[in-house]
């Protein structure tokens, strides 16, 4: 992922916020980067402008060969059906739908046809230890149980980059570590990921710490520990 000089700002009737205000930023594909900063310094609205959610002012934003800036809005929902996986902080469960349905939703999206479908929903259900919760609805489950079942449902369909905002944000600890084992897995398996975080422990699980002030990058830390590995 190639960003340069992205600007977002925030219009209304009283008062402008610039919310980016000239974002560089580069992430290698399989890496693992944290961002970190004080409220309100641009986190939410990076992960939304890279998640395609949503569009900013100016600035390029590469990802391999494309520049997804330059996407009309067909073109940016599908790449962003099949490239990107989101994990939030409130989870993000359809409340109707049981766990099985939940996961396959991205797929459904994707028009992936029914037994494909079945097949690739069992075999995420198996990896995230969830298989006798696939019948329950999102209520029945515990908070880490129902980010593991948000966690499968981002990488049901095998996404290039994951992006996660406060994953851990509701969970106790033993449940945050679980959620950061899972995305430390995932981005083993050469899964992108970029993760909004708050906690320096979760930041410690990820090969980069960037970190942001007023909408721009102040500093960056390479994670020595996790990194020798990439
Ligand atoms: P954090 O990412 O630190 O959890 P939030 O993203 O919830 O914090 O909010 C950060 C700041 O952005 C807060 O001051 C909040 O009021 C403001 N904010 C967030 N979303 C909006 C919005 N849709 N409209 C106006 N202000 C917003
Ligand atoms: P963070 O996630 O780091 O807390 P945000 O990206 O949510 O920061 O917000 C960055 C700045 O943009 C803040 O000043 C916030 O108040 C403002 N902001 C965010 N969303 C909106 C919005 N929808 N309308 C107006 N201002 C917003």
């Amino acid at each position: 992922i190639k960003i340069e000089n992205l600007e977002k700002v925030y219009k209304t009737e009283e008062i402008e916020t610039t919310a980016l205000n000239g974002i560089n930023l580069h992430v290698k594909e399989g890496e693992f980067v944290s961002i970190m900063g004080p409220s309100g310094c641009g986190k939410s609205t990076l992960l939304n402008v890279m998640g395609l959610l949503d569009k900013p002012e100016s600035g390029s934003y590469k990802f391999i060969d494309t520049e997804l800036l330059k996407l009309n809005d067909k073109e940016r929902s599908n790449f962003r059906k099949r490239n990107m996986g989101f994990v939030f902080q409130n989870f993000n469960l359809i409340d109707e739908l049981t766990v099985f349905e939940n996961i396959e939703l991205p797929l459904i999206y994707n028009k992936v046809p029914a037994t494909e479908r079945k097949r690739l929903v069992n075999e995420i259900i198996e990896r995230m230890n969830i298989v006798n919760r696939s019948g329950h609805f999102p209520q029945q489950l515990s908070g880490g149980q129902q980010q593991r079942v948000a966690v499968a449902r981002a990488l049901v369909t095998k996404p290039k980059l994951v992006l996660a905002d406060e994953p851990t944000g509701n969970l106790d600890s033993s449940h945050g570590n679980e959620v950061m084992e899972l995305l430390c897995e995932l981005n083993e398996t050469g899964t992108t990921i970029v993760m909004v975080t708050h906690s320096s422990h979760d930041a410690s699980f990820s090969n980069r710490i960037i970190n942001l002030k007023d909408g721009h990058v102040i500093s960056e830390k390479i994670n020595k520990n996790r990194t020798e590995e990439l």
